[in-house]
């Protein structure tokens, strides 16, 4: 199995390059879309000697690799697909765009040794040279380089290497709004997730306040929100960052593995909005925990499952019977058993990821 992982280094990127492609990225977005068929559904018409005669057109002022027009015609056939299967379900809003001036670099435009990277620019003439070894956060253990993408002041290389994870022993994870309860090796833990609330509470507050202002200058407002979704995000991923790398460091000292909630299986079906919304950023939370905890873990050498958690905190995990609430967090069931919510929650998935009992009662 192929573990995978990136990274940021600072590099002086060529700006003219970044420029070009991103022009290039724009006119073939143009053409591409205008192979779009709309009979029935949704579909690209654009055959192999459409694509060589754009692509010869494209090179006729390229003086930068050949590789770059390829890649930008790949991406892009890649965009309008992603578009047409949103389209033909029903989901997709505008027609896709391109916004970010980002240089996909293929593996057939750099070479890697000794820690140094070397990216074609222009061929036999300019290179991009980044030695990696500078950058103290980019793992040392890693078996190949993958794809890399060039913004305009950073350099995003993926790292990857074989493994084939193995567990000794297994742990669980299940996370609310505000909490996370873990099992593991057989000790139940707590992780308070306030401050990541807290978090969310604050850039809802000013999302609400900016959205009063959207009437009278929209466009401020569109750039403010758009700055503040991302500091969210940015603190979130920080915060996400410190809880799982603490977490894999446990579990390593263990050869524990992680069983997670199949987070696909939630549906959600409440009614009141802010209950709504909650449980959006609950989810939010739990796939970028899931996330990070499952690539972190992997690069290790240490398996993640995920588990359909329907049930999980109303099964009875001796009998397999049905809970009911009893004083406060707590829960009983017919057959004695009293046990609280969230610690039945991360025991049934630890049974069930590990292949005991029923999954849920009838
Ligand atoms: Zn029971």
């Amino acid at each position: 199995m192929e573990a995978v992982k990136s990274y940021r280094v600072p590099v002086e990127a060529p700006k003219d390059l970044i420029e070009e492609y991103f022009k290039v990225k724009q006119k073939v977005l143009t053409v591409v879309l205008s192979h779009v068929k709309f009979s029935e559904k949704a579909h690209l018409e654009f055959r192999n000697e459409e694509r060589r005669r754009l692509r010869d057109e494209l090179l006729g002022g390229w003086r930068f690799s050949k590789h770059y027009v390829d890649s930008v015609i790949n991406s892009v056939i890649g965009l309008v697909k992603g578009w047409i299967t949103l389209y033909n379900k029903g989901k997709a809003r505008k027609e896709p765009r391109v916004t970010r001036k980002t240089v996909y670099v293929k593996s057939t435009l750099f070479s890697y040794r000794d820690g140094k990277l070397k990216i074609s620019i222009e061929p036999n003439k300019r290179y991009l040279e980044a030695d990696l070894t500078k950058y103290s956060w980019v793992p040392k253990d890693f078996e190949k380089v993958g794809g890399l993408i060039l913004t305009e002041k950073e350099l995003i290389i993926t790292v990857k290497k074989n493994v084939e994870p193995k567990a000794e022993t297994w742990a669980s994870f299940d996370m609310n709004l505000t909490n996370m309860t873990a099992l593991i090796n057989g000790e139940v833990r707590r992780y308070n997730l306030k401050t990541l609330y807290h978090v969310h509470r604050v850039y809802e507050i000013k999302r609400q306040r900016i959205q009063k202002l959207s009437k009278f200058k929209p466009k401020t407002s569109e750039k403010l929100l758009e700055k503040y979704s991302h500091r969210e995000k940015n603190r979130v991923k920080d915060f996400m960052h410190k809880l799982t790398t603490a977490i894999v460091k446990d579990l390593v000292k263990l050869g524990s593995g992680a069983i997670l909630e199949n987070l696909q299986g939630i549906k959600d079906r409440v009614l009141n909005s802010s209950k709504r919304n909650n449980r959006k950023l609950s989810k939010w939370n739990a796939r970028q925990f899931q996330f990070m905890l499952e690539y972190k873990l992997k690069w290790l050498g240490l398996p993640v499952k995920h588990v359909n958690p329907k049930n999980s905190s109303r099964t009875c995990p001796l009998c397999s019977g049905y809970l009911v609430a009893y004083e406060g967090r707590l829960m009983k069931c017919s057959c004695g058993l009293i046990v609280d919510r969230d610690v039945v929650a991360v025991l049934n998935l630890q049974m069930w990821g590990a292949g005991f009992t029923p999954e849920s009662p009838p």
